[in-house]
């Protein structure tokens, strides 16, 4: 079973007697640099020349650096910005300005467990994820309380990694709410693994299927597109607050008799195989080499496949439904 950690596990003072740069002011990045700044701790933003973020930080009150500057000034570097370019910015604005006895923090794993940066030994690599999206994790900080974390020590140089991973989560609000314990390899894992084959791989493609299946059988797409897209978002919420047996117990006997007899029907052995494989190249490094080729060569595939959906008779039936419904926030 996973290990907890609550407030009183963690002493804010460690991360207090540190000097935190923030590399990145996305949905992350300006969570984490807010409220470690609202925890008393000594805070700069590292963001590249002619970033959008900037004025916002400054905004905030934070004072906005350069990142090599960033790292210069600080000895514990928390890298929030985007995934695929992390290596990048690593080489050009971090690797040059660590020094021994500095901490390299991130929000995921990837970029270690894939060897895309290799840290020198000198240096504590921990991970502090919140399991949310910035802006709510900022929110509930706000509030007095907190989202979950998950927390990693991939190198402990300073013997004391993680008691500086828990200080740096007490600041963010996470220990208000609960620290689990990982490592880098099970959160890159397992994140890769629930994106592609259940949250958004999965999701994606069970729509498209459903809806395709009812079109192509002659009915209307308006029709298909509220009952495979549309009605997803009820069955979710029920989910998320009360796991299968609230959404069970909410939908009508008559659907909960077709999805136990439906459902191992679509989900069957062979996607069952299917996923095992995908988790194989997953471990393998198949999956993040191949993506990282794709990001370098100008994401060639990727613009084809996002082409191709916002092309497509859901897409387009989508827009249409969705503008008589002027509850849905079509913001992105
Ligand atoms: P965003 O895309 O929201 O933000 C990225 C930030 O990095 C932006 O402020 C961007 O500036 C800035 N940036 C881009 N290039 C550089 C550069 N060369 N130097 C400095 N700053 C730069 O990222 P997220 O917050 O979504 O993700 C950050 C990390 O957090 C990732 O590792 C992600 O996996 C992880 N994470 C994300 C979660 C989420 O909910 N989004 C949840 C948990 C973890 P500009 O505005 O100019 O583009
Ligand atoms: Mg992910
Ligand atoms: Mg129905």
């Amino acid at each position: 079973m996973a290990e907890l950690f609550y407030d009183d596990d963690a002493d804010l003072s460690i991360i207090q007697n540190r000097k935190v740069a923030v590399l990145g002011y996305g949905s992350q990045g300006h969570a984490h640099a807010l409220s470690l700044r609202d925890s008393g701790v000594d805070v700069r933003v590292g963001l590249h020349e002619g970033s959008k973020s900037r004025a916002k930080a400054e905004e905030q009150g934070l004072r906005v650096t350069a990142p090599a500057e960033a790292v210069q000034e600080a000895d514990v570097i928390m890298i929030l910005v985007p995934d695929p370019i992390q290596a990048k910015v690593y080489e050009e604005s971090i690797a040059p300005h660590l020094k021994d006895g500095d901490a390299l923090f991130f929000g995921h794993g990837l970029n270690i467990r894939y060897d895309f940066i290799k840290p020198p030994a000198s240096v504590d690599v921990c991970m502090v994820a919140p399991k949310g999206p910035g802006h709510l994790v900022r929110r509930q900080y706000e509030e007095g309380r907190g989202v979950p974390c998950i927390a990693a020590v991939e190198q402990d140089a300073s013997g004391n990694a993680f008691a500086l991973a828990l200080s740096y989560a007490k600041a963010i609000g996470g220990t208000r709410a609960g620290v689990i314990k990982t490592t880098f390899t099970e959160e890159a894992e397992t994140d890769l693994f629930g994106e592609q084959a259940v949250l958004c791989g999965g999701t994606a493609s069970l729509v498209k299927a459903g809806f395709d299946t009812l079109v192509e059988a002659g009915y209307q797409p308006e029709i298909a597109y509220f009952e495979c897209l549309h009605e997803l978002k009820l069955i979710v919420d029920l989910m998320y607050e009360g796991g299968l047996e609230k959404m069970r117990w909410s939908v009508s006997e008559t659907a909960e008799w077709g999805d136990y007899v439906s459902g191992p029907r679509i989900i069957n052995d062979q996607t069952r195989a299917e996923m095992k494989k995908i988790l194989g190249e997953i471990q393998d490094g198949t999956f993040a080499n191949n993506w990282m080729a794709e990001y370098n060569a100008g994401l060639p595939k990727y613009n084809e496949y996002k082409k191709a959906d916002e092309d497509s008779l859901l897409a387009t039936t989508g827009e249409k439904l969705r503008s008589l419904m002027s509850w849905v926030d079509e913001d992105k």
